[in-house]
């Protein structure tokens, strides 16, 4: 693939930078420390990009999107990187279930206003003994009439408290192999019969909730595929969230490197071997997340859906995440524990967690070794 862009995406490229300049959010992570404050700055931000016609590039036109390819989808999370705006992506995953398996009449109530930000959506798929495991899952729904009734729990729901909708992973057969019994529901998250519990994760954000489901009534038309599809769609909005060409994470890497730098510089480090030989491990190991990112948006031009190879992008990401954070943390010393740092600790923190959610690193390696290697099992 010939990565030098042409004259309409640089245009491209230039109109976004210009229009970040205007409209991206300043301080936004002052906004991020309590959920109400942080479910608005989300729908704010979303509502902002979507006016700016900036979400759904490369989604059919029909459904709110603006038809594009994947390569300006590319250029706008680079731009989104660089000027390190708040992350917007379910509609990137959760969408894809919608857009894949769902009806033409599911397709055109739900995936436009998933776009324009009108309706915000979370995942019910992990439950307390069913993460890594996900085919144990026991919450489950049955067919009384024209209703799925839901009873059980789901857990670490990443923002189920500001969430409008779920897309929920029930258990409709038990008599059926694990994999084979399960359905994919989408339903209202204030539906009565839903209780949500937000939970704090290391860095202090109430992130992800406990979500309980008490004969919570879900009308039929409401399941996205046949009875007994949920495990593919599953397996499809994963591929999706593990391995997605974000191109904007090379930017985003590139802003905490250029951080880290200055820190040096400042505490007179750029000249100490260890220091020097830490920053340029990092270099390299940025180097091999830009280049796997790039072979990944370049499938996703010749349009080939993302596989179980995604895995590879997943934990080179993780170990970029991981490595990049620990040495900011180095770096910055004792004043990443005082106030008048509050980023790098905190980034320390969270990136703990990108080693766990949408699959640990562990799972990864299995997928690689079963799915790509063909190891037994
Ligand atoms: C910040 C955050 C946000 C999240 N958001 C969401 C969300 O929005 N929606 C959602 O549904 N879920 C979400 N999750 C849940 C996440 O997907 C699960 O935590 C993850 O899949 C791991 O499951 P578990 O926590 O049950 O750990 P377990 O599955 O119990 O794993 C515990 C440990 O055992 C290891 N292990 C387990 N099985 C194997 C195996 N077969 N081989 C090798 N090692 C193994 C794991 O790697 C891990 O180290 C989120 C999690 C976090 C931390």
């Amino acid at each position: 693939m010939d990565y030098r862009e042409n004259d309409d995406e640089t245009a491209f490229r230039l109109r976004v930078r210009e229009w970040l300049g205007k409209n991206a959010p300043k301080d936004w992570r002052a906004h991020t420390k309590t959920e109400a404050d942080h479910g608005a700055l989300l729908r704010r931000w979303q509502r902002t990009l979507f006016e700016g016609g900036f979400v759904g590039l490369s989604w059919p036109v029909e459904y709110g999107g603006h038809g594009l390819t994947a390569t300006y989808e590319a250029i706008l999370n680079d731009e989104l990187g660089r000027a390190d705006t708040p992350r917007i992506s379910f509609h990137a995953y959760l969408g894809r279930a919608i857009f894949t398996y769902g009806t033409e009449e599911q397709k055109r109530r739900f995936l436009p206003p998933m776009l324009n930000g009108d309706i915000q959506w979370c995942q019910g798929f992990s439950e307390p003994g069913a993460g890594s495991d996900l085919a144990g899952l026991r919450t489950h729904a049955e067919l009384k009439g024209d209703r799925w009734v839901i009873n059980g729990q789901k857990l670490w729901t990443s923002g189920a408290q500001h969430a409008d909708w779920c897309v929920a992973l029930v258990r409709t057969d038990k008599d059926a192999a694990k994999h084979k019994g399960i359905s994919c529901l989408l339903t209202s998250a204030k539906a009565p019969g839903i209780t949500i519990r937000p939970i704090k994760i290391s860095d202090g954000a109430p992130e992800t909730c406990e979500m309980f489901f008490d004969d919570v009534e879900v009308p039929a038309d409401q399941m996205i595929g046949r009875p007994g599809e949920g495990w593919r769609i599953a397996m499809t909005v994963l591929a999706f969230e593990r391995g997605p060409a974000d191109v904007g994470l090379i930017a985003t890497f590139q802003t905490a490197l250029r951080r880290i730098e200055g820190i040096a510089a400042e505490r007179g480090l750029m000249n100490d071997p260890e220091s020097r030989k830490a920053i340029a491990r990092i270099y390299v190991i940025g180097e091999a997340l830009r280049l796997n990112v790039m072979e990944q948006l370049s499938q996703r031009v010749a349009g080939k859906p993302p596989g179980p190879d995604g895995s590879v992008a997943r934990l080179l990401l993780t170990r970029a995440e991981q490595a990049i954070r620990s040495l900011e943390l180095e770096i910055s010393g004792a004043a990443a524990f005082t106030d008048a740092d509050d980023t790098s600790f905190t980034s320390y923190l969270r990136s703990r967690t990108i080693s766990i959610f949408g699959g640990t690193s562990e799972i990864q390696k299995n997928i690689l070794a079963n799915q790509v290697l063909g190891m037994p099992r």
